[in-house]
């Protein structure tokens, strides 16, 4: 009698060119949500799918795109949910393309079009998995599952977050999984139980009505200077954040996340490898290296300010503009490490450091 394992395994080597079939109608289907490309016939194909796979299939207008909600019921009173998209990011630039996006095509062993990954290839992957579970477990799942497929991630899913609140009892789960995975660097498949959440912010310091020449450098304001200050004010070069009360209502991790995370094999070598690096900050290697991502963050993405063509311009820039963002960890809370940002830079004499939230 063959275990499980091997009834998932044999169930999806016999199947899998249906399962590849599937993904390539699925992503021959245009959804481009940014144009309204073909995003309603593929809400409809996706309730076509999701009944092939034997779920009981709701489609749901919003002011956008449909949003589809499949069900099945397991054997247990716990429900998972698995969040995924049908629409795509449009394909443009079409020269680099050596297939053409909606016309699925397999090489070397993968297919290629545009959603077979992020998010087509997935979803189609996880009704695979469900199948392959059902018939390892006489026809039936071990616990009920829901499916909620929207067509508007690409765009900021201006809509979902309406459709939720009004559909909470539908939508009721004990686990949720994202989108998708990722393999690591020796093929295993990653399963990740979490992300930090994130605050991000522009600072703006504008000194001068215009900007001025150099010359007037020992009277006149750089915007440069300023922003740099305050940019300054924010961590230490140990990186400790500086913003008062930055830290009061973070979370350490848990026994149990620690416990995990030193099961966890480290990519190290490899990403020290992928940047060019000798060390990370503050040497973190080992445990140190492994337990960061729980820690939170602020890092600089950009800076703009001043001349910056070729050759020199003597120039004092009356603006200057930086975006900023910190990765935060449970419990911390994003409008109110913007306005412990926002006192810091006033306690620290940067009142006139303008900083909108995002
Ligand atoms: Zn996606």
């Amino acid at each position: 009698m063959p275990n499980k394992n091997e009834v998932i395994d044999s169930h999806l080597q016999s199947r899998l060119d249906n399962y590849i079939a599937e993904t390539s109608k699925f992503c021959a289907q245009p959804s481009v949500s940014a144009r309204s490309e073909g995003t309603k016939e593929c809400g409809q194909l996706v309730v076509e799918i999701l009944k092939n796979h034997s779920l009981q299939v709701q489609s749901f207008q919003t002011p956008g795109n449909p949003v589809i909600v499949g069900r099945v019921k397991g054997r247990s009173s716990r429900t998972l949910l698995f969040y995924n998209h049908y629409d795509v990011q449009p394909p443009e630039p079409l020269e680099l393309w050596t297939s053409p996006p909606f016309k699925p095509t397999v090489r070397n062993g993968a297919l290629y079009a545009r959603g077979a990954k992020d998010d087509k290839g997935e979803l189609i992957a996880r009704l695979a998995a469900m199948d392959a579970v059902r018939s390892a477990n006489g026809g039936e799942l071990p616990c009920s599952v829901t499916f909620i497929v929207e067509g508007e991630e690409e765009i900021g899913s201006p809509h979902i977050a309406q459709f939720v609140q009004e559909n909470l009892s539908l939508l009721k789960c004990d686990g949720a999984i994202w989108e998708e995975g990722s393999v690591d660097s020796q093929d295993r498949p990653v399963l990740s139980l979490g992300r930090r959440g994130i605050l991000a912010v522009e600072l703006e310091a504008q000194t001068m009505k215009r900007d001025a020449h150099s010359g007037g450098a020992s009277t006149l304001p750089n915007a440069s200077w300023r922003l740099l200050w305050a940019l300054a004010s924010l961590k230490e070069p140990d990186e400790r954040i500086r913003i008062p009360g930055f830290y009061d209502q973070a979370l350490p991790p848990t026994k149990y996340d620690l416990e995990l995370i030193a099961a966890q094999p480290s990519d190290e070598a490899q990403v020290r490898a992928e940047f060019g690096l000798k060390e990370f900050l503050r040497n973190a290697t080992g445990e140190a290296y492994k337990r960061a991502v729980f820690e939170p963050t602020c890092n600089i993405q950009g800076f703009g300010s001043g001349y910056q063509g070729s050759g020199i311009k003597t120039v004092i820039p009356a603006r200057a503009t930086a975006k900023v963002d910190f990765r935060l960890v449970p419990n911390q809370d994003p409008k109110d490490i913007f306005e412990k940002l926002r006192h810091h830079l006033n306690q620290e004499g940067f009142s006139d450091v303008n900083g909108v939230g995002a």
